[in-house]
């Protein structure tokens, strides 16, 4: 039998008073916050100042977070343009390079100035709220090289909340089995692959999930997490799996609760949703960019857009958290299309597809014909169907009902849409 978990990880808080602010008291306190890293990083960012100076905007233009609408959004690729303009941080930084304590290395390459103490709240609000509590001993299996998720914002972290952290990082797979089997280590910090990896290498080994490991809470990002892996993970090891999201530029930016509804904005940020094209907010229930503001003083970045798409609630959470959530993450910005007016993306495409598991494969093809808009559902099917017309015209009801757009389905044969394939091909040509 496995051991019983003494713990109580599905109820509390890591910081009570801002997680459970009645809503009107958050927007207060969030513009409060607003309004002094504006100050600050007027003042203390070159990059920001100009970017403000720019636009034509003084730090007293910005009172709210229907303001930061006025602000040009600074996007990820332009950012790397900025830095090699003016190395290393692109202006970006809000202290003296002598008051850093590391510099961290994206894909880019972006650099990241590192602070002398860690300060972010978002993370390990994801982790309290996914089941980490003080004593637990967990194994970080992110890359501790060069990027600052690892050392930085986990490691850290996991010790604000009192865990200890086993800086196991990337790979040996086996090793990180043996590890957790002696250390008893009731945590994991990972991603959602690397713990399948563990799982199905442990069993290969001929050890009992349960019995032999003692993992109890898994804090999991940097991939997609499907809700059957989840299950299948959950049940396998009897442990809590939560995700979160976030990017190494700004930190976190969303984190699951008990309640596995979308995911919960940390209260050191603002996100706004926007229109890519426009960069003007769409509020909540429209899908469009993530677009991040932080308070962080060492790296004051201000409508940072993320690339990502998602849709924000601001619906009541049971778990008595106030803050809105990310519902999910659909997809990339350049992946996104305008079809008759309406943006179509790669998340709607998924979610067609999930509500039928006669569906092998789909790809959305775009095309103009006569001046119009044509959408058509390329659908290869895991087996024959008998009457195809009746499914057709269930898949195409359903196509209205995602995309508020009407479409055409076409099954084609096995193999007809190749592996990497785009999600949605856009075949139109503009004259
Ligand atoms: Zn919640």
């Amino acid at each position: 039998m496995p051991k019983q978990d003494p713990m109580d990880r599905s109820s509390g808080y890591l910081k009570k008073n801002l997680e459970t602010i009645p809503q009107k008291k958050r927007l207060e306190y969030l513009n409060q916050k607003l309004r002094g890293i504006i100050q600050y990083a007027y003042k203390h960012s070159i990059a920001f100042k100009n970017k403000m100076d720019s636009a034509g905007l003084k730090p007293k233009d910005i009172q709210t977070i229907k303001d930061l609408e006025k602000i040009p959004i600074t996007k990820k690729a332009g950012l790397v343009e900025l830095q090699k303009k003016n190395p290393p941080f692109g202006g970006f930084e809000g202290v003296p390079m002598n008051e850093l304590r590391r510099i961290f290395i994206s894909p880019g390459p972006i650099f990241e100035p590192g602070e002398m103490e860690y300060v972010e709240l978002g993370w390990a609000q994801g982790m309290y709220a996914g089941g980490f509590r003080p004593g637990d001993i967990a194994i970080n299996t992110f890359s501790y090289h060069m990027v600052p998720f690892a050392l930085h914002m986990v490691d850290n972290s996991l010790h604000r909340i009192g865990c200890v952290s086993i800086p196991t990082g990337v790979g040996n797979t086996e090793q990180q089995i043996h590890i957790l089997k002696h250390l008893k280590a009731t945590g994991f910090c990972g991603t959602p692959s690397f713990l399948l990896n563990i799982a199905e290498k442990a069993e290969e080994m001929g050890l009992d999930l349960k019995k032999d490991l003692n993992l109890k809470v898994g804090f999991v990002a940097a991939e997609m997490l499907p809700e059957s892996l989840r299950s299948k993970l959950e049940e396998k090891f009897g442990m809590i799996i939560r995700q979160t999201y976030g990017t190494a530029d700004i930190g976190c930016l969303g984190y699951e609760c008990m309640k596995k509804n979308g995911m919960h904005i940390p209260d050191d940020k603002i996100v706004e949703i926007v229109d890519p094209e426009t960069g003007k907010q769409l509020g909540s229930g429209k899908t469009g960019e993530i677009v991040a503001t932080t308070f962080n003083k060492i790296y004051p970045l201000v409508r940072f857009g993320t690339g990502d798409l998602s849709i924000v609630t601001e619906a009541p959470c049971h778990c008595g958290r106030t803050s809105p959530r990310l519902l999910k993450i659909l997809g990339r910005v350049d992946q996104v299309t305008k079809v008759r007016g309406l943006f179509v993306h790669p998340g709607q495409v998924d979610e067609l597809a999930s509500r039928y598991p006669q569906i092998a494969k789909v790809q959305v093809v775009v095309a103009r014909k006569e001046q119009k808009d044509e959408m058509t559902f390329r659908i290869e099917l895991k087996e024959e169907v008998l009457q195809t017309e009746k499914l057709k015209e269930e898949i195409e009801n359903s196509i209205r009902d995602v995309m508020k757009l009407r479409g055409d389905v076409q099954f084609t044969p096995k193999g007809t849409i190749t592996e990497g394939a785009k999600k949605i091909e856009d075949q139109r040509t503009w004259e």
